[in-house]
């Protein structure tokens, strides 16, 4: 086990120490613990491990095709990883359906968000009136995403909005939901030259709430935003640390890789 392998990571950043076993099982965090995943024969995840402590933002950065999706979608539980763990606080949360996680407080933004013909943005964000808030509350955090309550409100999550607002609406609904873990994949994706302020919106305002994010990105301009990086390729971590260190590295090597794509 290499929960917290420090081959070859640099040394000044805390996520790079190994942490004696009894704060892995106490410490409020989310850990992937030598996570894999095969498909079709295929090795689509090596022996993956990552923490997640609580309050702080890690950005997951790699090229595309290389696992950051899947990785999302095995802590979400709607993958099934072939072997290792997932800890919450400690407890295996593995065997977990998403609903259970999401009940925990584990929830996602998708890179592709669904669309709903007949709700409302306002009914979607409320859950349908579930979900205790308030006009005033609505009315800021649309505003956040760059969405005027007047304007939006009363339109309807079908495909009259297009792709980037659909994506707002997800990461307003985040915000309305203030979970423990939010996980967005590939927020600034669809959305026009502003992503950069937008993400650094949502990052302040879920770092105001204690709220841990998970960010993946294929820009490393927006993984600098987060405090903390993992540097993700053909399913392995390749780097670990503070982003700026992470960043770094992944520009002097990333785009002269023969094997990247775009
Ligand atoms: P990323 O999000 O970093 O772009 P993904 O996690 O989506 O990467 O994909 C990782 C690898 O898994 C890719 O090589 C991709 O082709 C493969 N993959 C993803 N989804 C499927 C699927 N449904 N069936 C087969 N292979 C898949
Ligand atoms: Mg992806």
């Amino acid at each position: 086990m290499n929960l917290f392998s420090t081959k070859g990571f640099g040394q000044d950043c805390p996520e790079n120490f190994k942490l004696p076993s009894y704060e892995v099982f106490s410490m409020k965090m989310l850990c992937l613990r030598d996570i894999e995943y095969s498909r079709d024969g295929r090795r689509i995840l090596r022996p993956i491990n990552m923490r997640f402590r609580e309050g702080m933002s890690y950005s997951i950065l790699g090229p595309n095709g290389a696992g950051k999706s899947t990785i999302a979608r095995i802590v979400m539980g709607e993958l099934k990883p072939t072997s290792g763990q997932i800890l919450l606080d400690g407890e295996d949360i593995t065997g977990l359906s998403v609903t259970e996680r999401a009940k925990l407080g584990i929830s996602m933004a998708w890179q592709e968000p669904a669309r709903y013909e007949g709700i409302t943005v306002q009914e979607y964000l409320t859950l349908g009136g579930k979900l205790r808030t308030n006009k005033d509350e609505l009315q800021e955090v649309l505003e956040l995403v760059g969405m005027p309550y007047e304007l939006y409100a009363h339109r309807f999550v079908d495909k009259s909005l297009s792709g980037g607002e659909r994506k707002r609406v997800e990461l307003a609904s985040l915000l309305l939901l203030k979970p423990r873990y939010a996980i967005l994949d590939e927020p600034d994706s669809g959305l026009d030259i502003t992503a950069g302020k937008l993400i650094e919106l949502i990052l302040n305002r879920f770092r105001k709430c204690g709220t841990t994010v998970i960010l993946i990105t294929h820009h490393e301009g927006i993984a600098l935003k987060t405090e903390f990086a993992y540097f993700v390729c053909s399913g392995r971590i390749i780097r670990r640390g503070f982003s700026r260190e992470v960043v770094d590295y992944y520009r002097k090597t990333c785009r002269r890789c023969s094997f990247a794509e775009g």
